[in-house]
């Protein structure tokens, strides 16, 4: 019918009243005005002329699913099962967070606390100093500040050059991820960059002549940790090029990217630099991320010298890169873990880098049979997707250890197109994120906490229910 209008925002309001008992009458001004909308280019679209009882019972409903959804905690950020293998995946937010740290989040975020005050003059003092203490503690620092991530961190400590020059390595002017280029940060933090050798040899006479003509006040390291060079390369010691910095009055800033709190070694990895080294070595600050191997929340951390660190904390950036007291808490909780000794068990980043093969395999071939089992259950005739058990290579991931694999063990699934059974997984509740390798889909036990096995073979199960690549 041409012509016809919907109900007025005031109509659906009126015969909505009996059910919208303390809610905020903008709120629900706003969810009628959608609901009046949409019932317009439905109207234009030819469709039948709803009420505005009919109209008010849609408004209501969408409501209470707003607050349902918002009580259960599902406002977007889904839960998935990483099964791809990758610990510290960027696109499903890296690090998981440890027990402690959740709890402490928790508190925090529920109740005034001592933020940036101080217990025994009730003055304010300084914003949360025991994070700062622990960071501290784990690095042999003088002193330590705590940033939004590591790209402001880095950004921050580059500032300390000024308008003068930030001596790099032409084989460590890298591009971090999402487009952050390390000669932009250098640019926009209002310096010059200098420019130390080539892209694979760098040696200390280079930092030497650069710093000898007094171009630089700062030497910037950068951990190149989202790749690797092999061949006809060279980089200098650390502690050398430290040296000849400090003989010319220039500053160490080594951004180590991870800034591994655990020796990687241990786990039959290539050694990741850690920070209490690269501090002996002669850095005058480093900077590394907490949502990396460190196995925390997001944040940048800095630790050094404690008059640099100052300066830092006393740049009106610093309080534009801050993070909340949620962050400062969980990171102070998770950094404790290692002080305690029980970062391994505790901090899920560790717990799967440590996950022993044995125990990977036995849980592999659990999610295994549980899905034979419930396919033979379904007794399908026609050929089935063919399942396995076999090894399979996890990776760090998020800048860490590129190049560097664990040996791991997943299920299989041949004989069926993989990129509709991952579209599939994608689809299950949870969702299940997998990867492709030589045209089967591979669901890499490691990345997967043991907790959510069942859940995992449920959702595959599912999946091969619903035979994809469509052969009916
Ligand atoms: C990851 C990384 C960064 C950025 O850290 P965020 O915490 O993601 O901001 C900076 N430098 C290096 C070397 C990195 O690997």
């Amino acid at each position: 019918m041409p012509g016809v209008r919907p109900p007025s925002v005031d109509a659906v309001l009126r015969a909505a009243q009996a059910g919208l008992d303390g809610r905020d009458r903008a709120a629900v001004r706003a969810v009628a005005r959608e609901v009046v909308a949409e019932e317009r280019s439905a109207l234009a679209g030819g469709s039948k002329a709803s009420s505005a009882d009919e109209l008010a019972a849609t408004m209501l409903r969408r409501l209470r699913d707003l607050e349902i959804s918002t009580r259960a905690g599902a406002v977007g950020l889904e839960r998935v099962i990483n099964a791809t293998g990758v610990i510290l995946h960027t696109n499903l937010g890296r690090a998981a967070w440890p027990r402690a740290a959740i709890e402490a989040a928790v508190a925090a975020a529920g109740a005034p606390s001592l933020l940036e005050l101080d217990r025994e003059t009730g003055r304010r003092g300084r914003r949360f100093s025991a994070v700062e203490d622990e960071v501290i503690a784990l690095t042999g620092a003088e002193a330590a500040l705590v940033t939004n991530n590591n790209a402001a961190a880095v950004a921050l400590a580059v500032g300390l050059a000024g308008r003068g020059g930030v001596a790099v390595s032409r084989g460590e002017l890298v591009e971090i991820g999402g487009g952050v280029r390390i000669p932009e940060v250098v640019r926009r933090a209002g310096a010059r960059l200098v420019e130390v050798g080539t892209t694979n040899r760098t040696r200390v006479a280079d930092f030497e002549a650069a710093l000898a003509e007094g171009r630089a006040k700062l030497v910037l390291r950068v951990h190149p940790s989202n790749f690797a060079q092999t061949g006809f390369v060279e980089a200098p010691d650390a502690a050398e090029v430290a040296e000849v910095a400090h003989r010319h009055g220039a500053v160490v800033v080594d951004d180590l990217g991870s800034g591994a709190l655990l020796d990687t070694a241990r786990f039959g990895l290539a050694h990741e630099p850690m920070p209490r080294e690269r501090l002996q070595a002669g850095a005058d600050l480093v900077t590394f991320s907490g949502d990396k191997l460190v196995g925390g929340p997001q944040a940048g951390i800095i630790a050094g010298r404690r008059e640099l660190v100052e300066r830092l904390r006393r740049d009106p950036l610093a309080r534009a890169m801050r993070p909340d007291k949620v962050v400062l808490a969980a990171l102070a909780a998770t950094l404790r873990l290692y002080r305690a000794g029980v970062a391994q068990m505790e901090i899920p980043v560790w717990r799967q880098v440590g996950a022993s093969l044995d125990e990977l395999n036995r849980r592999a071939v659990d999610v295994f049979t549980t899905v034979a089992e419930s396919q033979a259950d379904h007794g399908q005739d026609e050929p089935c997707p063919v399942l396995a058990v076999d090894r399979t290579e996890s990776t760090i991931g998020g800048g860490s250890l590129p190049g560097q694999m664990l040996p791991s063990w997943a299920v299989l699934i041949l004989g069926v197109p993989p990129d509709p059974l991952l579209s599939k997984l994608r689809a299950g509740s949870p969702p299940v994120i997998g990867r492709i390798v030589d045209g089967a889909v591979v669901l890499d036990l490691r990345t997967v906490e043991p907790e959510d096995d069942a859940e995992l073979a449920a959702v595959l199960a599912a999946a091969l229910q619903h035979r994809p690549g469509g052969e009916r």
